[in-house]
């Protein structure tokens, strides 16, 4: 298996080589030359297996052999020793239609654990074996950073640099990312929003000579890596639910912000499990929601919501999607990905609106819904979910009345990391111990001004340039 990108000018590469290109180094976004399939047979007999076997089984068809099998199993097991649920990821039944899936049981209690834990002990692999110097740069609405941060702290070898808009985080998230006091960690608060910070890190992994000299490397979903460590969610899920419930295929409820977690079911979809709705969950931030819609894919205003998680304009993965889409053709690809930048917006025909429907549905969650949606399932089931967590579940309750076969809403995190929210419908939480010790923590950050050269010259500084 090769890898490939979007805009068709990276010759293919390996699995290594492709984790440590992150971004291609043509703009385009990398994907597998072929996805691999798992037959519906072989599909049955991984019933029952935990979720690290789910997820070496996954990986080993995307690895080339590259990493031997006792150490892809190291590497998967250490990866999830630290998740609180023996599950890893529990599936908790709601009622007879509805499931959640729990993805928030990891050290940051966000679901960016289940592929960043991971990742953090690859590129620690990659620099022991390969002598590879890891300068790890990416941008965070908040989850990412912290979970990143967490899974390469005091890692030999490894240099890792967060963006996160200035104040626009959580106060958890914040003290997740600043109170980690390791030399190996520069936080950089932002005076702009998630998009500048987004755009700064494209723009600086755009710029090969830049990438190639301080060896930069991703943990944003822009990393197939990632994209390809949350589609095993998908497996598990449609394997942990009974026979009886999954027959004839089951469908997802996803929120949703740069298009990495819903585009991870697309993958595994694709890859055979059998899904019949993928049901995309925005917030206000509802530019994918238009898409699917309306065949306009357009930025509009930015809003801060209770799930700043989600509070993205611009979907990076939106290319991987939109490279399917257009049948693998990255002429056409790139032919869009100008006339988008050129214009601001594309829009899409009525038969190819037609076409995504049969791909995706989709619902954008007002504020209001989304706390109406946490006060409700408490008071029905006693199930507190966050508000990015809500906005998965208000968009089945929409969907679910249409659609037929149990529905599985992923939960992204533990609503403790968003009490914000939760406290102004009145309803009052524990913090878990690992939470509630930071608040005494010191933290460390520096503010930054929203532009690229100006965290350029800190980079500079703070990452090495040899091994
Ligand atoms: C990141 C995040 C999302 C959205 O994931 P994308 O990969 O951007 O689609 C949803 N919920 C939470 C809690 C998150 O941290």
């Amino acid at each position: 298996m090769k890898y490939i990108s979007t805009r068709g000018k990276v010759a293919p590469i390996g699995f290594i080589d492709m984790f440590l290109m992150g971004l291609g180094e043509d703009g385009g976004l990398i994907v597998p030359e072929k996805i691999p399939t798992v037959s519906a047979e072989r599909l049955q007999a991984w019933s029952g297996l935990s979720f690290q076997e789910v997820m070496f089984n996954v990986f080993s068809l995307y690895t080339n052999g590259e990493i031997p099998e006792a150490d892809l199993r190291k590497l998967i097991g250490d990866s999830y020793a630290g998740f609180t649920s023996p599950d890893v990821l529990p599936l908790t039944k709601i009622d007879d239609g509805l499931s959640v899936m729990e993805l928030f049981h990891g050290p940051t209690f966000a679901f960016k654990d289940v592929a960043l834990q991971f990742m953090g002990n690859l590129y620690a692999y990659v620099a022991k074996e390969r002598g590879e110097v890891i300068n790890i740069l990416g941008a965070t609405s908040g989850d990412t950073g912290a979970s990143a941060i967490s899974s390469v702290r005091g890692k030999e070898g490894i240099q890792i640099c967060i963006l996160h808009p200035d104040g626009k985080v959580s106060r958890v998230q914040e003290l997740q990312m600043t109170t980690v006091q390791d030399d190996n960690v520069l936080n950089l608060s932002v005076n702009g929003n998630f998009d500048d910070c987004q755009r700064i890190i494209k723009d600086l992994f755009a710029d090969v000579s830049f990438k190639t000299k301080y060896h930069l490397r991703a943990i944003n979903s822009i990393n197939f890596v990632r994209i390809l460590a949350q589609a095993v969610y998908y497996f598990y899920a449609y394997l942990k639910l009974p026979e009886a419930a999954r027959a004839g295929g089951i469908n997802f409820s996803v929120p949703t912000g740069n298009f990495g977690n819903i585009f991870s079911g697309y993958l595994a979809k694709k890859m055979g499990v059998p899904i019949k709705q993928l049901v995309l969950a925005t917030n206000e931030n509802n530019i994918l929601e238009r898409f699917v819609r309306e065949g306009v894919y357009k930025p509009e205003g930015f809003r801060s919501t209770h799930s700043p998680s989600m509070d993205i304009q611009i979907a990076s993965n939106f290319e991987r999607y939109l490279y399917y889409f257009l049948g693998e053709d990255a002429a056409e690809v790139t032919a869009r990905m100008d006339r988008f930048k050129a214009e601001g917006q594309l829009t899409f025909t009525a038969e190819e609106v037609a076409r995504i429907q049969g791909d995706l549905s989709a619902y954008s969650v007002g504020n209001e819904e989304c706390l109406e949606t946490i006060r409700d399932y408490k008071g029905k089931y006693g199930y507190l979910l966050d508000p990015h967590s809500a906005c998965g579940v208000a968009a089945y309750e929409r969907a679910g009345s249409k659609a037929d076969g149990t529905f599985v809403s992923l939960a992204t995190a533990h609503p403790a990391k968003f009490d914000e929210a939760i406290r102004l419908i009145g309803i009052e939480q524990k913090y878990p111990e690992r939470i509630s010790e930071l608040f005494d923590k010191p933290q460390r950050q520096t503010a930054v001004d929203n532009s690229r050269e100006a965290v350029a010259a800190l980079l500079v500084d703070f990452y090495r340039v040899d091994s």
